[in-house]
C-alpha cells in the first residue's frame, strides 16, 4: 500500500472487486515469489500447414495456496505497479530459458525454433535488464537466437532509453516479437524504428474473421487488417503469428491470407511443461488438437 499510493483506485476501475482484495494481492506477491508459487504454462505456436510445433509462449500463473490458480490479469498489473514485475519477470525469463535448453538437449535443435516469454515495459527500464538476459542465456546454455521476447507496442513506444535497450538485446541475437499487434497507437511507424523480428496479429482481428457474410463491414475490416499486416510484415522481412485461433475456419482463412504460424485454443491450449515434453516427443500436434 505504501508504494502503490493512489494507484489502487485506478487498478480497481472496471475490475469489480473490492480494493482491499487488491491491496492484499499486491502485498502477497513478494512472499509468493520467495515461496515459489509462480509457475509457467506453455502454449504452442503451430505451423498452420502441418501442425508442427515451431515455438512455445510462456504464460505465468500464480498457484495461490487459498485462491487456487490466479491468471496474470489478476496480478501482473499489481506486480508492475509495485515493481515486483522486475524480479518476477527475471524468474520467468530464466525459467523459460532453462526449460527451452532442456527441451533442445532432449529432442535436438529441430525440436523447437524458439521460446517466448512476455516482458513488461517496467522490466525494460530496469538497469540490469540487458545483463539479466545475457546471464539467463549464458547460465542455461540456450542460444540467443532461440529466445524471442514478447513486447506490446505501447511498451516499445516509450522513448529513447527503451529503444537503446531493445537494440542491445537485438544485437545479442535475441528476437523481439510485437505482441497484440494492431491494437496499439502507431503500428506502422513503429515497425520502421523497432528491431522486431516477429509480429503477432492480435486476437481481435482473428475473432469472426471466418464470417463470410458479403459486405459485413466488420468482417471485411478485420480481413483487410489481417491481410495488410501479413503483407507489410512480409515486405519488411518479419515473421508473423496469428493469435487466438479458436476454430478451423479461422485457421484456414488466415492461412489463405498468408499466415504460416498460428496460436490459439483450437490448435493447442496453454499447458504444463511436461505435456509439451510429450508433444515434442511426437514433433507435432496431429490428432491431439
Ligand atoms: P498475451 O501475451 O497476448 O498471451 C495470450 C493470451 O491469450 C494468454 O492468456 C492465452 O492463454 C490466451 N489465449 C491463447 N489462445 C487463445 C484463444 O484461442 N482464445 C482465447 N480467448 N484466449 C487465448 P493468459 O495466459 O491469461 O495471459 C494474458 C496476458 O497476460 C498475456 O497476453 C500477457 O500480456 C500477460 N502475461 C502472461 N504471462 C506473462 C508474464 O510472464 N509476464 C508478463 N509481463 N505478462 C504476462
Ligand atoms: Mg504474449
Ligand atoms: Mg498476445
Ligand atoms: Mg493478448
Amino acid at each position: 500500500k505504501e508504494r502503490g499510493g493512489g494507484n489502487w483506485a485506478r487498478y480497481a476501475d472496471g475490475m469489480e472487486r473490492p480494493v482491499s482484495a487488491h491491496v492484499r494481492l499486491g502485498g502477497d506477491l513478494r512472499r509468493a515469489l520467495d515461496d515459489g508459487e509462480f509457475t509457467l504454462l506453455y502454449q504452442p505456436l503451430v505451423a498452420l500447414a502441418d501442425r508442427r510445433i515451431v515455438g512455445v509462449e510462456a504464460l505465468v500463473r500464480w498457484e495461490h495456496p487459498e485462491r487456487g490458480t490466479v491468471p496474470p490479469i489478476d496480478f501482473i498489473p499489481a506486480a508492475e505497479r509495485t515493481g515486483l514485475i522486475v524480479p518476477l519477470g527475471r524468474w520467468v525469463l530464466r525459467e523459460t530459458c532453462r526449460q527451452a535448453a532442456a527441451w533442445l538437449a532432449e529432442f535436438g535443435p529441430d525440436a523447437l525454433d524458439k521460446v517466448s516469454p512476455n516482458v513488461s515495459v517496467r522490466q525494460l527500464h530496469d538497469p540490469d535488464f540487458v545483463a539479466d538476459v545475457a546471464a539467463a542465456l549464458a547460465d542455461t546454455g540456450l542460444p540467443a537466437t532461440r529466445l524471442a521476447l514478447e513486447l506490446t507496442e505501447s511498451a516499445v513506444l516509450r522513448g529513447h532509453h527503451v529503444s537503446q535497450v531493445l537494440h542491445e538485446i537485438h544485437a545479442m541475437g535475441v528476437r523481439l516479437a510485437l505482441d497484440d499487434f494492431g491494437t496499439g497507437e502507431s503500428s506502422l511507424s513503429l515497425l520502421r524504428s523497432f528491431p522486431a523480428a516477429i509480429v503477432k496479429l492480435d486476437k481481435s482481428f482473428v475473432d469472426h474473421i471466418e464470417d463470410d457474410e458479403p459486405g459485413t463491414p466488420e468482417a471485411d475490416a478485420r480481413q483487410a487488417v489481417a491481410r495488410a499486416v501479413v503483407q507489410l510484415a512480409g515486405a519488411l522481412g518479419l515473421d508473423t503469428v496469428a493469435e487466438g485461433i479458436e476454430n478451423q475456419e479461422q485457421a484456414d482463412r488466415l492461412f489463405k491470407l498468408g499466415y504460416t504460424v498460428g496460436q490459439g485454443y483450437h490448435l493447442a491450449r496453454p499447458m504444463p511443461a511436461d505435456r509439451i515434453t510429450e508433444l515434442l516427443a511426437t514433433r507435432h500436434l496431429g490428432a491431439a488438437a
